[in-house]
């Protein structure tokens, strides 16, 4: 048997590095890094410990343990990555429960009307958006203007609005990840005792040519994802109702099921006992009537 290494090309791979995990230790703003520095001297060792951009990000103490820390670099700025362990202290919640409905117009809606904003629909992500097509358009031009024959050819200008690009890219995927992260913990943080969801078929909403782009940017599924761990640490019961459950099309006051609505319909008119409902309220309380006979 013979073995031959792999060779990593310039630029393709991701640069990135382990860390020896007994080696590793963390305080409020810096991460100590082992063998950056070889020195003896006390001044040169300093340079192990490295700032790091959060505060408190990473938890630290002294029953926590980490596991396999590793070091990237995105082309922008260098990143950790650490599996923390350490004991939670879960106490069981008595609050009643919620149904979430997620959604394209608005990211959630739960059943006490509480809405969670699509961070798409704002100011300062479309002006962002719009920077990227520009510079998206800026790029693919001046590749056309320096083709040589067949071949393009990257210009130092290419590679300074590439970078851009990179940037811009990144404070989108930042802004949408932190709003998810943030609105799933305020959830989670009333502490209902248990928290309702559909099972959404992403991958059919995907193939619908109309919704795909919006889903994508939603994060509709990482959204439902966080949801369920977060639920997981902090003893919240998580239900996931299969998405032939209809929770769009049943009255919420009196059980009538209208086979007829429309995903156009944004209001629901019952017409058995005349309730007038906005269509995600609706689900949404569906989804909660769902998860107390569930409990019960
Ligand atoms: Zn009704």
């Amino acid at each position: 048997m013979q073995w031959h290494p792999r060779f990593k090309k310039k630029g393709k791979a991701q640069p990135k590095f382990y860390v020896d995990t007994a080696k590793i230790q963390f305080n409020a703003i810096h991460v100590k890094l082992e063998n950056i520095a070889d020195s003896k001297r006390k001044s040169r060792a300093k340079a192990n410990w490295i700032k790091l951009a959060e505060k408190d990000r990473i938890t630290f103490g002294n029953n926590i343990s980490y596991t396999n820390p590793r070091v990237t670099f995105d082309g922008i700025h260098f990143w950790i990555s650490v599996g923390v362990e350490y004991e939670l202290s879960i106490d069981k919640s008595t609050n009643p429960g919620i149904g979430i409905d997620v959604g394209i117009k608005d990211l959630a809606i739960d059943s006490n009307a509480n809405i969670t904003q699509n961070i798409n629909k704002t100011i300062k992500v479309k002006k962002l958006k719009q920077k990227q097509r520009r510079l998206q358009r800026s790029i693919s031009r001046k590749y056309n203007k320096n083709k040589k024959g067949e071949s393009y050819c990257k210009t130092s200008n290419i590679i300074k609005s590439e970078k851009q690009l990179l940037k811009t890219n990144q404070r989108l995927t930042g802004i949408r990840h932190n709003h998810i992260h943030q609105t799933t913990n305020e959830i989670v943080k009333t502490k209902p005792s248990f928290i309702v969801c559909e099972d959404l078929n992403t991958k059919g909403m995907m193939k619908n040519k109309h919704l795909s782009k919006a889903v994508q940017e939603q994060c509709l599924y990482e959204f439902v994802r966080q949801i369920e761990y977060k639920c997981n640490w902090n003893g919240i019961k998580y239900i996931e109702v299969s998405r032939y459950f209809p929770s769009s099309k049943t009255c919420s006051c009196c059980g009538n099921v209208k086979s007829d609505l429309k995903l156009s319909d944004r209001t629901y008119i019952c017409e058995e006992c005349g309730l007038v409902i906005d269509r995600d309220l609706n689900a949404a309380i569906n989804l909660k009537k769902y998860g107390e006979l569930m409990i019960a």
